[in-house]
């Protein structure tokens, strides 16, 4: 009897150094190779419309048509179906016969909680998962996953005492070839998926989705001089070189994390290691912790009081949150962020910083708001980097420190002395009180 495999794509739309296509390269006779674009997947989550912000819908469109025609030079097709992804996989389970289901290893509470509903309902299948979006396994740290350090420093050590050599897996070659797919007759309606998906292509966007394109940054990224001099630059606010902007690519595993560290690595044996090199590195180390955070909290990564036992004593209010959103705040630096974020789906790290401190800090909000606005525009979403980050600027995460307020005033003076960015994003142009009512509802 002939195996059939079924492979969900999620966050890693690539062939290049993916384990788990790779075994299902290996193992089925034919392959269906499925992404499920579900708009409840967006949310509704606190008071967040359920779709994702256009920059990231276009982001993603191109990533899918750029897997699309990847696939086809293997004379393999993706399946988009816009529906809830388990009523997705039963049809195509039922209907094709599926003996395999393949899937990279994900954080998501809702994308696990569909792959164990799946193995329950059909544990007469294999299941296969593999580790693609991080640099390590579990197996690989020395620690288990329930003993994951509480902060990132402590993580860092331990990982750095570890033999790179032997720890860090060189990625993976893409597959020489792929089984054929299961399902040539109902193919013919697939283009239609691309109607979903009204490209733009608009004038903010910095960045073009998909592996191909990654890939070029990459490239481009070490061919230049920038790695040098990462340390120096990358708190800055706006541009391309002041930081790699690896992130969009990297959350939807259009670029593996390991293909960066081997391109750091070449880099580093070409032009010198530095303290801008290692830096690089650095920074991955802090997403590798929070992936691994992401996998040890499960649900705690949304909770309100974080990993901790006590609440915040932020609340909401409605008006001082889509004055927030749409950058219309007291403070020209974060309206500056704001519309730097709503034009391009991108803000750098360091007016992430000040837009969640300034959020929680400043506005009194429930952290767990601008986490969720986060997720619906960022081009580079990454769950566990976006929740775990918010929760550490909020008191309730991974912060020995306690909690991180930041002086707007002295960061604008210190990141944007000459007004640059926030006259380029016209931060100033929309000042606005925080309230237009008192505490006893009337008008101010
Ligand atoms: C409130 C808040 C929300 C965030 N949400 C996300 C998110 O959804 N997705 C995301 O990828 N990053 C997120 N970050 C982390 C960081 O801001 C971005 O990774 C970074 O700005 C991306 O730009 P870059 O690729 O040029 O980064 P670089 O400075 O060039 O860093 C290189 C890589 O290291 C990783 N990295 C750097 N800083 C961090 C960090 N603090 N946490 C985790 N990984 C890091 C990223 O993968 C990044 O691509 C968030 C940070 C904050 C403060």
């Amino acid at each position: 009897m002939q195996k059939v495999g079924l492979f969900w794509f999620n966050h890693d739309l690539r062939i290049d150094d993916n384990a788990a296509l790779l075994r299902a390269a290996a193992e089925v006779d034919k392959l269906i190779c499925l992404y499920c674009v579900d708009a409840t997947s967006a949310g509704p989550r606190w008071q967040q419309p359920a779709k994702l912000a256009p920059r990231r819908r276009e982001f993603l469109f191109q990533s899918l048509q750029d897997l699309e025609i990847q696939l086809n030079h293997y004379g393999q097709k993706l399946v988009v179906r816009m529906q809830p992804p388990l009523d997705a996989i039963a049809q195509l389970i039922t209907v094709h016969n599926v003996s395999h289901l393949y899937r990279s290893n994900h954080v998501g509470v809702y994308e696990n909680t569909i792959w164990q509903t799946l193995r329950k309902r059909y544990a007469m299948l294999e299941f296969t998962e593999c580790h693609t979006h991080t640099l390590f396994a579990p197996s690989q740290l020395p620690f288990a996953i329930d003993q994951l350090p509480h902060s990132f420093s402590k993580f860092r050590r331990l990982v750095e005492k570890m033999d790179m050599t032997i720890a860090l897996d060189a990625p993976l070659d893409a597959p020489t070839e792929l089984p054929p797919p299961a399902l040539v007759a109902d193919l013919a309606w697939q283009p239609l998926w691309h109607k979903h998906f009204p490209p733009s292509d608009s004038p903010t966007a910095l960045f073009k989705g998909g592996a191909s394109a990654g890939e070029q940054h990459l490239k481009g990224y070490f061919a230049s001089d920038l790695a040098s001099t990462y340390k120096l630059t990358r708190n800055g606010l706006d541009g391309m070189d002041y930081s790699t902007k690896f992130s969009p690519w990297l959350a939807n595993g259009t670029l593996s994390a390991r293909r960066i560290v081997q391109q750091l690595q070449d880099y580093e044996a070409r032009a010198g290691a530095n303290d801008s090199t290692y830096w690089i590195f650095f920074e991955l180390l802090w997403r590798e912790y929070f992936q691994w955070y992401g996998h040890k909290h499960k649900q705690r990564l949304f909770a309100f009081e974080g990993i901790g036992d006590a609440a915040p004593t932020t609340s909401f209010y409605a008006e001082r949150f889509k004055k927030w959103c749409a950058g219309n705040t007291p403070y020209a630096i974060i309206n500056a962020c704001m519309k730097q974020l709503n034009a391009t789906g991108y803000l750098s790290n360091r007016g992430r910083q000040l837009v969640a401190s300034c959020f929680v800090h400043e506005l009194g909000l429930d952290w767990r708001h601008g986490a969720a606005y986060l997720e619906q525009q960022l081009i580079d979403y990454d769950v566990a980097s976006n929740w775990g980050n918010w929760q550490y600027l909020a008191g309730v995460g991974a912060d020995p420190r306690g909690h991180r307020r930041f002086d707007l005033q002295k960061q604008a003076q210190i990141y944007d002395p000459d007004n640059q960015f926030v006259r380029r994003w016209a931060g100033g142009q929309t000042l606005q009180p925080l309230d237009s009512v008192d505490a006893a509802d009337w008008p101010i």
